[in-house]
């Protein structure tokens, strides 16, 4: 459930119609709900009730301030896997001891700064991570609280683009080898290890491959206590899919999520981390955009709208659905016929839609981009030298810019010439 909803023959953003924010933001622009952010939050911390837990935002799907704050004055932690996201979190106010550091890639910067401010635990994925994490903990006097990342080669059955389970992705180390890194971080001075981790894709569907990755996280708790380790925190990731078609896709809710890891991991006593990005930021989010042109080619009809694929690359990247809806509510019965839905950008892979069935609209007219919270803005570029498409959040009757349209001018003088010119 979503807080975008027709309201007398308009869409809204809560109590906001959104007409009124493209008017006054002009277009396109993406705009967030307060209320739908917070209830899926709260979904998630609901559904792991009773167990010791801390639900971890993944960050990475919609990373702005005012999104990061209204999470963590609920409570939420957040996953970063980035410097850049270590300072947003902690620019938002989120403690140190409430960031779980996630990545392949973390740099010796990255591992300081985290290190020195404070830090929940490292996600580590590889053995050459866990020697710089020692070393660096080490140089600064410190311990690093670690999870090792396993992959339980199990497969999510999501994109490929999004996969990240299976044996042959570059995410974690192969559980069968598992052992022996714990016996390895064990051995180095600047390393406590606290538990394990697990993230095996986004976009899931189905609850199986959660099944099968946490049983197998259950199995592999007991052997490492055995062998001597104090597992004592479990991060089971991220990953539970939304519905991007309003019709036929029905995918499992938090509370069955829940469910499954009280059954599957609950017996064992651990703190339970989960790190949901898309589930709590993506059907909390629009992009709206206007009609420029309507356009008709050889047997085709096109929409040519004012957002691009540098604005939400999800289409061109993953074959993303999305539904998109005119802002002004159709008529009932009105006449839909199948039109190619494209953006302005010079590349054939800008387009959002093929053949899809609209209701009558027209240049002028506004069109709202369903479930677009998560993996939107925080991938737009300026590609074409488009701005950087801005945000705004709604909260009940109210709307704030949350980040602006920069001007032409400010991206210009973001380039600097040689002194030769
Ligand atoms: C991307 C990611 C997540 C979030 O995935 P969602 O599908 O958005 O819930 C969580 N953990 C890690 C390590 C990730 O890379």
């Amino acid at each position: 459930m979503d807080h975008f909803l027709y309201k007398s023959g308009a869409l809204h953003a809560e109590d906001v119609p959104l007409a009124e924010i493209a008017a006054t933001v002009g277009t396109p622009f993406y705009v967030y709900s307060t209320a739908t952010l917070t209830r899926h939050f709260q979904l998630f911390d609901d559904a792991l009730d009773g167990m010791p837990h801390l639900v971890c935002y993944a960050m990475k799907a919609a990373s702005n301030q005012a999104i990061l704050k209204t999470l963590a004055d609920l409570g939420a932690g957040m996953d970063v896997v980035s410097g850049g996201e270590y300072a947003r979190a902690r620019a938002a106010g989120v403690p140190g001891d409430r960031i779980v550091f996630s990545g392949v890639g973390k740099t010796k910067e990255e591992i300081h700064t985290a290190l020195s401010e404070g830090i929940r635990q490292f996600n580590v994925e590889s053995e050459p991570e866990m020697a710089v994490i020692s070393q660096v903990a080490s140089s600064l006097g410190v311990v690093a609280p670690i999870t090792i990342r396993i992959n339980p080669d199990v497969d999510a059955k999501t994109h490929a683009k999004i996969a990240t389970g299976k044996s042959e992705n570059k995410f974690g180390i192969p559980i069968a080898r598992a052992r022996e890194v714990y016996a390895h971080a064990a051995s180095l001075p600047g390393l406590k290890v606290v538990g394990i981790d697990v993230h095996i894709g986004s976009q899931l569907t189905d609850l199986m491959p959660f099944e099968l990755a946490y049983n197998k996280v259950a199995d592999l708790t007991e052997q490492l206590r055995a062998d001597g380790h104090e597992i004592s925190r479990l991060d089971l990731g991220g990953g539970l899919g939304i519905p991007y078609t309003r019709s036929n896709e029905a995918p499992p809710l938090p509370v069955d999520y829940g469910a499954l890891i009280k059954r599957t991991v609950g017996h064992l006593g651990c703190e339970i981390e989960i790190e949901p990005g898309r589930l709590i930021a993506g059907n909390a989010g629009l992009l709206v955009s206007r009609v420029i042109y309507n356009k008709s080619g050889e047997g085709r009809e096109f929409l040519i709208l004012d957002a691009a694929m540098n604005d939400l690359l999800r289409p061109a990247m993953y074959d993303a659905y999305h539904d998109i809806v005119p802002v002004v509510e159709p008529e009932a019965g009105a006449e839909m016929s199948d039109v190619d839905i494209v953006g302005p950008v010079c590349e054939s892979g800008d387009t959002f839609a093929k053949q899809r069935p609209m209701p009558p609209v027209f240049p002028g007219d506004l069109v709202a981009f369903r479930s677009a919270g998560a993996y939107g803005a925080v991938m737009a570029s300026e590609y074409n030298t488009r701005a950087l498409v801005p945000e705004v959040m709604v909260h009940g009757d109210q709307f704030a810019v949350i980040r602006a349209r920069p001007t032409f001018d400010e991206i210009i003088k973001r380039d600097t010439l040689p002194e030769w010119l």
